[in-house]
């Protein structure tokens, strides 16, 4: 065989090759593209199942008064509430706080099956009054975050009503201490809405500058939690925002405070993932009366 024929073989050999592996790693890319689901894309790449997203529905309540007449979007009956907190245990939801989260993220440490999280906004006396003896009873967890003055108020006066009244030290030490409710801040005074020059929770002013909108902020909230270490030992690990009202700007503030999570409003279900980021706005569904938790997570499921 003559050399030049020999070169030319050589030549369309490689070729061959070539297109072989090209078309292989064309095919491979869009096997993973199209055909595989993400979840087991991200298991993959980061060869941990753990890193799956974790659907995980965080109910809001407020108030829990055993007055009907009293019930509403932010008022439900201790009758409703053991529905559904009864119709969760029934179906497998394992309730979690905070710190299962932050177990979570930095750790990997496993949630339990079906987590769900419920959480009561304001820290009014009737929690104490109507939730704390149900989360014992049904051995479930709560997370309450508290408007701190309005404990230090209702502490100081020892005024009690199931329909105003806030809960006292003295109760959030016991139910601390029960290990079934994690407490969380809520704001010292930032709790308003109405009134001419008031912010409307911890949102930022028209007008305001950043310095002095983070210097307000700052300033409230840090106070609620050296109350709250003072008082209780615990140090809160996370921010709920008042109304749901948000200004980008108070992340730094949080961040600088120690806060590891904040909460949100917005009625969709929670994707907890490794990413502290993740923590950021969890959003929540608030249960107003007339409705279900069953309602609202079967709702959630469906997407
Ligand atoms: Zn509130």
């Amino acid at each position: 065989m003559g050399s030049a024929l020999l070169t030319v073989l050589k030549r369309l050999a490689r070729l061959g090759v070539l297109l072989a592996v090209t078309a292989g790693v064309v095919w491979g890319a869009w096997y993973v593209e199209f055909r595989l689901a993400p979840e087991t894309i991200a298991a993959i790449t980061t060869g941990e199942a753990a890193q799956r997203p974790i659907d995980l529905p965080v109910l809001m309540y407020h108030g829990v008064n055993s007055r009907e007449s009293r019930a509403g979007d932010y008022v439900i009956t201790p009758e409703a509430l053991r529905q559904d907190l009864v119709w969760l245990k029934k179906n497998g939801y394992h309730t979690v706080v905070i710190q299962d989260l932050l177990d979570y993220v930095d750790h990997g440490t496993p949630l339990p099956e079906k987590p769900v999280m419920i959480t009561f906004d304001d820290g009014y006396y009737n929690n104490y009054l109507n939730v704390f003896p149900l989360l014992e009873e049904l051995e479930m967890k709560a997370v309450i975050s508290i408007i701190v003055g309005e404990t230090d108020k209702y502490t100081e006066s020892g005024e009690v009503s199931e329909n105003y009244t806030h809960m006292t030290w003295e109760e959030i030490n016991e139910m601390m201490e029960s290990g079934l409710v994690e407490f969380q801040n809520h704001s010292y005074n930032l709790h308003k809405v109405t009134g001419q020059g008031v912010r409307k929770g911890a949102g930022k002013n028209k007008g305001e500058s950043t310095e002095a909108y983070q210097a307000a902020i700052r300033e409230d909230i840090s106070r609620a939690q050296a109350r709250f270490s003072e008082m209780t030992g615990w140090t809160p690990t996370a921010f709920t925002y008042p109304f749901g009202a948000i200004s980008e700007e108070s992340y730094p503030v949080l961040e600088e405070l120690g806060f590891r999570a904040t909460l949100d409003v917005q009625g969709r279900v929670f994707r907890l993932t490794r990413d502290p980021a993740c923590l950021q706005r969890i959003p929540r569904f608030n249960r107003p009366w007339g409705t279900t938790a069953q309602e609202i997570l079967e709702k959630a499921a469906k997407g």
